[in-house]
């Protein structure tokens, strides 16, 4: 694919995230992060409908474009890693809450989303950042795409979560023996696989390029060190690619960081933070 058509594509993608994202429709009624209630709070009955007549005057309309403002931040970007990291904690030592994730949060989420944080993760069947950071329904603004790399409709992406949803952390989270990392790094050297002739693997692997081609000579595990250098690479392009979240990591709003998920043992460690 050429650099235009790339660009074709990439700004279609961006108009129908537009189209299948209005703000107004997830940024609506924001919900809180605090635990949610111990038991569930059960819907009152509704009421007979007064006649007609005894009908109080009509409330003024609902301006329809005022939730699409920008949300309030419910916590500090500290206190989201922080929040992370405790999850990652109790899910490495086995003794994962599974919170939020039961009927009330369902219902009481349905209502609106206010996520504390923003992953982008790879789409391996093994990195789901809910379990790995041990968080539920509504809790994080999760971005999935094999080698957690950063095209225009990521970063789209990740702008309407933090400008619109109010997160204040954006994770990018590389992981241990990535296959799309290792296949980058096989084409490189002329070990592609025959099978991914034809198809948009190519393309893919362009965007891990440039972290591959970063690998100093003689690491011990160059597979590791691009994942870590992938990661970094993807926060760096969210940083660079955002004139708006930039100003927020220069005013202390955001945060944007790159980390490395071990899947033995399930840790995740914070590798670099984008700084100003
Ligand atoms: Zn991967």
């Amino acid at each position: 694919m050429t650099d235009v058509h790339r660009r074709r594509l990439i700004s279609f993608l961006g108009a129908g995230l537009c189209v299948a994202l209005p703000a107004a429709a997830l940024a609506e009624g924001g919900v809180e992060h605090a635990e949610p209630p111990a038991r569930p709070r059960p819907k009152a009955k509704p009421k007979a409908k007064p006649a007609p007549a005894a009908a109080a005057p009509p409330a003024p309309a609902a301006d329809p474009h005022a939730a699409a403002h920008a949300a309030e931040p419910s916590v500090t970007p500290e206190e989201a890693l922080a929040r992370l990291m405790s999850g990652n904690a109790r899910y490495v030592d086995g003794y994962a809450a599974h919170p939020h994730g039961d009927k009330p949060r369902r219902v009481e989420v349905a209502a609106g989303q206010r996520p504390f944080a923003t992953i982008l993760a790879c789409a391996d069947s093994r990195v789901a950042p809910e379990l790995i950071f041990d968080q539920g329904l509504g809790d994080l603004f999760v971005i999935r795409v094999a080698g957690n790399v950063v095209d225009d409709a990521v970063l789209a992406s990740i702008e309407y979560s933090v400008i619109h949803l109010g997160s204040t952390l954006v994770m990018a989270l590389g992981h241990e023996r990535c296959g799309a990392v290792k296949a980058t790094i096989d084409a490189l050297a002329g070990r592609g696989s025959p099978d991914d002739r034809d198809t948009r693997i190519g393309a893919l692997a362009a965007l891990i390029t440039p972290a591959v081609r970063a690998v100093p000579a003689g690491v011990l595990d160059p597979l590791d060190a691009a994942v870590s250098l992938n990661a970094a690479h993807a926060a760096g392009e969210v940083f660079a690619g955002s004139r708006p979240l930039r100003t927020r990591v220069l005013a202390g709003q955001l945060k944007i960081v790159a980390a490395r998920y071990d899947l033995d043992d399930g840790r995740v460690t914070p590798t670099k933070t984008q700084q100003a």
